[in-house]
């Protein structure tokens, strides 16, 4: 099963079936490429109109944007590698389908998206060695040089790439994939459980994750809860984020952004963690994806708690009665927190839906209950 694939196209970790891959080759790298290529097949054909046979599937996006550029006379052909039984002991034949040219006295130009061992190429090329064609080339986009076992020339290499398997740009895993404008690489599957736990102030971020942690075995980071220590303690960080968080706003997205790259990195061996109050920000979320991502991780989800702001208010002002938080005790303030919420933090659920990884879940009701709900999300990531 695709995994939100359409939704995550734009993302630079993507999942088909249950594979990982990771954005390699950018459009920019693949156009660098090709832009080279056609300046030495120009200078090579200088008096002569190529035709350029592009093998299908995976090479026509490769094709497509190689002729584009080549602004001389040619002509563009496609065919397809076709194996059938044969009727004799030689077992399986292989055929090129749709190749209708006379080649005859001809500058022929096989076009590939990737060459690895050589073995189809080497089959292609048996065949288009008896057309009588006056020269035979080869350009490839990708070239695997410590797989390729065969004595073939190749005359144009785009990108040589380690022997790694790769998708996007016309190659595909299971048929998917071709559509992608840039090179995607298989990579080992993230470990960890990464929960984003979201929701405006008062949600009951804490309370459940204090819970969801001992259930899942996570690690919980608070980024409240990490300044208040600090200040606490009279850090330089503490005194830093104070007045900021004093008046509920936001601390400055650098100060938050480090201080919870800290945190996670206290914690390298842990099977996952619960984020509670980061990302507020999208240069904050976009921060822990690439953060994430660095580590071969990603975001599992983000789980919501929705709850509407009114019922919010008066959660906070009995909390702040209790626990002495500042922050908790006027309306204003908590007003403010709230604006913040709803013009920099809101905006998030648009960025994890975006990546198909919003779950929300109803907020009202009893500590017990919203577990409930929450679990049956996070069983399912
Ligand atoms: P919380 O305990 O999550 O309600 O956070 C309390 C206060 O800490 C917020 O009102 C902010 O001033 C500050 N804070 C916590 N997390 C962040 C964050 N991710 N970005 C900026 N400020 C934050």
């Amino acid at each position: 099963m695709i995994v939100k694939f359409v939704q995550s196209i734009k993302m630079s970790i993507i999942k088909i079936h249950n594979n990982y891959f990771k954005k390699y080759i950018s459009e920019e790298k693949i156009a660098e490429a090709i832009d080279k290529m056609v300046v030495q097949i120009t200078e090579d054909c200088k008096n002569e109109t190529p035709i350029f046979i592009g093998i299908l599937n995976g090479s026509f996006m490769f094709v497509a944007d190689l002729v584009r550029k080549y602004n001389h006379s040619c002509k563009v052909s496609f065919v397809k590698l076709a194996s059938y039984e044969g009727t004799n002991s030689t077992g399986k034949i292989k055929q090129l389908v749709g190749l209708n040219e006379d080649l005859e006295g001809k500058t022929v130009i096989i076009l590939e998206d990737i060459v690895d061992t050589g073995n189809t190429l080497q089959e292609i090329y048996d065949i288009f060695a008896d057309k009588k064609v006056k020269q035979l080339k080869i350009a490839t986009l990708f070239f695997k040089p410590d797989v390729f076992k065969k004595e073939l020339p190749i005359d144009y290499i785009g990108i040589s790439i380690p022997d790694k398997f790769i998708i996007g740009y016309g190659l595909d895993y299971d048929g998917l994939a071709r559509n992608l404008s840039s090179i995607y690489q298989l990579i080992t599957p993230p470990k960890m459980k990464n929960i984003v736990l979201f929701g405006p102030p008062g949600a009951g971020k804490g309370t459940q994750a204090d819970l969801l942690k001992e259930k899942y075995n996570l690690v919980h980071i608070s980024t409240g809860d990490v300044f208040r220590y600090n200040i606490t303690n009279k850090t330089e960080l503490g005194m830093l984020a104070k007045s900021f968080m004093d008046n509920g706003d936001l601390v400055p997205d650098e100060v938050t952004i480090d201080m919870l790259k800290a945190e996670v990195d206290k914690n390298s061996a842990a099977n996952g963690f619960i984020f509670d109050g980061f990302p507020r920000t999208e240069s904050q979320a976009k921060a822990l994806d690439d953060f994430l991502e660095e580590k071969g991780e990603v975001i599992s989800g983000m789980v919501a708690l929705e709850v509407p702001e009114d019922l919010l208010v008066t959660r906070l002002l009995e909390r702040g009665k209790i626990s002495g938080r500042t922050d908790d005790q006027d309306e204003s303030k908590i007003r403010n927190r709230f604006n913040e919420y709803n013009t920099k933090t809101a905006v998030l659920k648009d960025y994890y839906q975006l990546q198909g990884k919003y779950f929300g879940a109803n907020g009202v009701g009893s500590i017990d209950d919203i577990t409930k709900r929450l679990s049956k999300i996070i069983d399912e990531l």
